[in-house]
């Protein structure tokens, strides 16, 4: 530490702060300026890119500063924060004018990536959650909380995995652990983007006993104090809006890996990792902050109880028989601000005069909704109706005590309305009359003077006074009038009339804007204390919210009501669509696909051409399942489903052939993963499993991992595969059906039908999808001759190919040339040795060990050469 002896006051001061806290910038308040100091300074200057100066310049040791106007502070901090580091904010927690010696100054708060509590628009539909990990009796405890709306929430996990994959679909940016949590494990951590803290000394509280009174797993416990001491410790101040903790376990809900959700693109495009393009892109048609994040909550988290899903399904089909009704209630949903985060600024006590007008204005709507519902013929919306909170006395509060045109700031006045407080009241008028009293001044002593142009006014600095132009002067009745400030051409005065004057409206005024304060923040902490009461509202609206965005997209895209049966896992799906793809198309433009997998079949085995439209089919059941377990209807003409356990994938080795190795790894983990954990109430949609390696060896797997699927798990599955000899399976698996995608040929062309149809395809046309992406003829018509003979039942590749005589590419070169005389010459003679050079590789390159992908690639090399050699 840079403490030395020649250090000012001011200089120890900060040191002697610093020095807990080491990992976090530390903004200390100097007047209206944040500063950094020394370290902070270097590094602060060049992420905020702020100009570095120096504390005592002139000194030996200068020491490197940089700051920031405390105004615009919170622009600096988010930046730093979403850098991924902490600020540790340092405030001057005594009022200078009283301190004696050096201004006392604290930390008031540790700002960092899981505690943000400033939200803005972009943000405004997305939790940040902070969780905190531990390990007991070889069970993983995790609790997480959102601080901005109190929600907190906990679980146990059996395996390090299933704590990577809930902390990714939490997404969360923070994790405090233990010593429990190993180092290698905290790594794993890191490495995935997360920060990890941890809490220094846990502490019992208040706040802990409250949120803990429903938990009763030891290792929840352990992880929900490690959480609320980190809150305390960081935030330091009561957390009076943190909920009862509510514990869930992961298979209560449908099970689907990060993975899964990633490929089935849920709430991240895979190709722009973007919203737009995603099911929560297609399904968000909610009006309030709250309902957007708690959409993504619903499909983060799709139920398993057929009760509730056929309650959320009354609910949409009720708000689509409705327009009228509906039309209203989004009408009143849309001017319903975020009211969790309000009440989570007002426990807070960071929510000013405009926070407040904002909840008073939300409350206003909610008499018409519980209207609204009343008039809805289905129960649970009419007892929603009846029962919901409409927080009457809190509005009324709100709307007595704050100016509906109350300022940013809580502790410059103008907040509280007239006739709220009497007290008030009096200082205020004070203060007119004394605004009358000095115009009335102005004129008596205009009068008393004769000078016309004298004026009252006020500054800051000097206060009232009576100014006379230079010019009038002379008639200045000197015995009464004293100077006080000279212009270039004017005289200011005051007069002890003026001077008893000035003493009370100032008074007044300052009296008023403290009482105004203390007013502001009783009124505040009336409505903290009914904190529980609007997060209450906050969730049935949210719930309301999200279920008439369901009616929206159900009615605007046609879909219908799924009959979800929890005992048997028939599945018959008429005329299904891919709810995104059919968006990004034009009308009608969208082919419809039927699933239907009864008692006696358990595996679609498609196959088809490449850009037929396996993958969609196959993504557009994962969809449709997930919709129809969230309560939402589903885009098909009738849809009959089960009510599956877990989603597995395995899709998108296509998309990423470029790692190889690698892949085939990830793909043997989740198919690992999807036989270990799949039911027979699994989905499993395995797109093109075993691509990533040689074909003999991508067959034999598929094969055994099919035949595993059909005789052990019984799990609904769609496999896609363009392994031909795959389809011969159904002839001994009884449960296992060859559907493919069609393709017809017209002119030579292929044309996709992209229709899904019984029976194996006849051909697997990779050589028309080489042709529809310009290979020269003679490439194709070689692939072709290459091809009749690898099908030829009992064919043996090196002696049964075509010799280079027989080959078009080799006709090419027999053709005479026009204008020059024909020379006599052998075949042999007429090829330069780099074309028979050619001839040879692709005579002795075994095929049978080359992927598709492979063979395609070396088809292109080869054309690649054949060019260079013909110019
Ligand atoms: P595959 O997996 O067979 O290679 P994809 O499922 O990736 O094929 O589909 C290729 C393209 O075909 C998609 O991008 C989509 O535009 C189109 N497509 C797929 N299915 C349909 C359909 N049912 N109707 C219309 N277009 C479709
Ligand atoms: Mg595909």
């Amino acid at each position: 530490m840079p403490q030395t002896t020649k250090d000012t006051p001011m200089m120890q001061q900060y040191w002697a702060i610093k020095k807990d806290y080491q990992d976090a910038f530390l903004f200390y308040r100097i007047g209206d300026f944040y500063e950094l100091f020394d370290e902070d300074a270097i590094k602060g200057s060049q992420l905020l890119e702020l100009t570095l100066t120096a504390r005592n310049k002139s000194a030996k040791d200068p020491i490197p500063m940089c700051g920031v106007p405390h105004h615009a502070a919170q622009n600096y901090i988010d930046i730093l924060i979403d850098k991924g580091y902490k600020v540790a904010i340092c405030e001057q927690v005594e009022d200078p004018k009283q301190a004696q010696g050096m201004v006392k100054r604290e930390v008031i708060q540790l700002i960092t990536p899981g505690t943000m509590m400033d939200q803005n628009a972009s943000t405004a539909k997305q939790n940040n959650y902070l969780t905190a990990l531990t390990l007991i009796d070889e069970l993983y405890g995790l609790a997480y909380s959102d601080l901005t709306t109190g929600e907190v929430r906990t679980t146990t996990l059996h395996t390090f995995n299933e704590v990577i994959n809930e902390l990714l679909n939490l997404n969360t940016k923070e994790v405090v652990v233990d010593a429990n949590i190993s180092e290698q494990e905290q790594q794993q951590l890191q490495s995935l983007g997360m920060m990890i803290s941890h809490d220094k000394v846990l502490q019992e509280s208040s706040e802990f006993n409250f949120v803990n009174q429903k938990l009763t797993k030891q290792g929840e416990q352990a992880a929900l104090k490690i959480l609320i001491s980190y809150l305390l410790e960081t935030q330091k101040r009561t957390l009076s809006h943190l909920q009862q903790a509510e514990s869930y376990e992961i298979d209560q809900y449908l099970r689907l890996n990060h993975s899964a959700k990633a490929n089935l693109e849920l709430f991240e495009s895979l190709r722009t990792s973007k919203r737009e393009g995603t099911l929560l892109w297609l399904l968000d048609k909610t009006k309030t902050a709250m309902g957007g994040r708690l959409l993504k909550q619903w499909l983060n988290r799709p139920l398993l109880n057929a009760k509730l899903l056929q309650q959320r399904q009354e609910i949409v089909a009720t708000l689509i028989d409705h327009y009228f009704e509906r039309a209203t209630l989004q009408q009143a949903l849309q001017k319903v601000y975020d009211l969790e985060r309000l009440a989570g600024r007002i426990a807070f006590g960071s929510a000013n005069g405009r926070d407040l007008i904002q909840l008073a204005n939300s409350l206003k709507q909610i008499p018409t909704i519980k209207e609204v519902l009343q008039q809805l013929p289905e129960p649970t919306l009419q007892k929603l109706g009846t029962s919901l909170d409409d927080l009457a006395d809190i509005r009324d509060l709100i709307q007595r005590a704050i100016s509906e045109d109350a300022p940013i700031s809580t502790t410059e006045g103008n907040i509280i309305n007239d006739g709220f407080n009497q007290q008030l009241d009096e200082y205020r008028d004070a203060v007119n009359n004394g605004q009358n009293f000095l115009v009335q001044l102005e004129a008596e002593e205009r009068k008393k003077t004769g000078i016309s142009t004298l004026k009252v006014g006020y500054t800051r600095v000097f206060g009232y006074y009576i100014e006379v132009t230079n010019a009038n002067k002379k008639n200045v009745p000197t015995d009464r009038y004293q100077r006080k400030q000279t212009l270039t051409n004017a005289e200011r005065y005051i007069t002890p009339e003026l001077k008893d004057h000035e003493a009370l409206i100032l008074q007044a005024k300052e009296k008023s804007t403290e009482l105004e304060y203390q007013l502001f923040t009783t009124v505040r902490e009336q409505i903290k204390a009914q904190t529980e009461r609007i997060q209450a509202l906050a969730k049935q609206i949210a719930a309301l919210d999200v279920l008439q965005g369901f009616a929206v997209v159900s009615e605007n895209n046609h879909y219908v009501r799924p009959e979800l049966s929890t005992k048997q896992q028939d599945v018959e799906i008429i005329n299904g669509r891919h709810p995104v793809v059919e968006q990004v198309l034009a009308a009608n433009e969208f082919i419809p696909n039927s699933v239907e997998m009864k008692k006696d079949t358990d595996i679609l085995l498609i196959t088809g051409p490449n850009m037929s439209g396996k993958s969609t089919y196959m993504r557009q059941l994962g969809l449709i399942v997930i919709m129809a377990q969230v309560g939402c209807f589903v885009p098909a003409d009738r849809a009959q489903l089960p009510i599956f356990d877990q989603i597995f994938t395995r899709i998108g080795a296509a998309d990423d052939l470029i790692s190889g190795e690698s892949t085939f790894m990830v793909e043997m983990k989740e198919a690992n993963d999807a036989l270990l954990h799949g039911t027979r109430h699994s989905l499993l949609l395995f797109d093109e499993l075993g691509r990533g390696t040689a074909t003999y060896d991508g067959i034999a797997l598929a094969d055994a991992i099919i035949e595993y699927i059909h005789d052990h798990l019984g799990a609904k599955t769609l496999f896609s595969t363009h392994y031909h000899e795959l389809t011969q399976l159904a002839e001994r698996l009884p449960k296992l059906r060859n559907v493919h995608v069609g393709a017809t040929e017209e002119n030579g062309k292929l044309i996709f039908l992209h229709q899904v149809l019984a029976g194996p395809a006849d051909k697997s046309y990779g050589i028309h999808v080489a042709k529809l992406a310009g290979l020269p003829n003679d490439v194709t018509q070689h692939a072709a001759q290459v091809l009749s003979v690898l099908e030829a039942e009992g064919s043996d590749l090196v002696n049964d190919l075509p010799t280079p005589e027989q080959l078009p590419l080799f006709r090419i070169a027999e053709e005479p040339e026009p204008k020059i005389e024909p020379k006599q010459t052998t075949q042999a003679e007429a090829m330069s040795p780099e074309v028979s050079a050619l001839l040879a590789e692709i005579k002795n390159t075994n095929l049978m060990q080359a992927t598709p992908i492979e063979a395609m690639n070396l088809i292109n090399q080869w054309q690649q050469e054949l060019n260079q050699q013909n110019h």
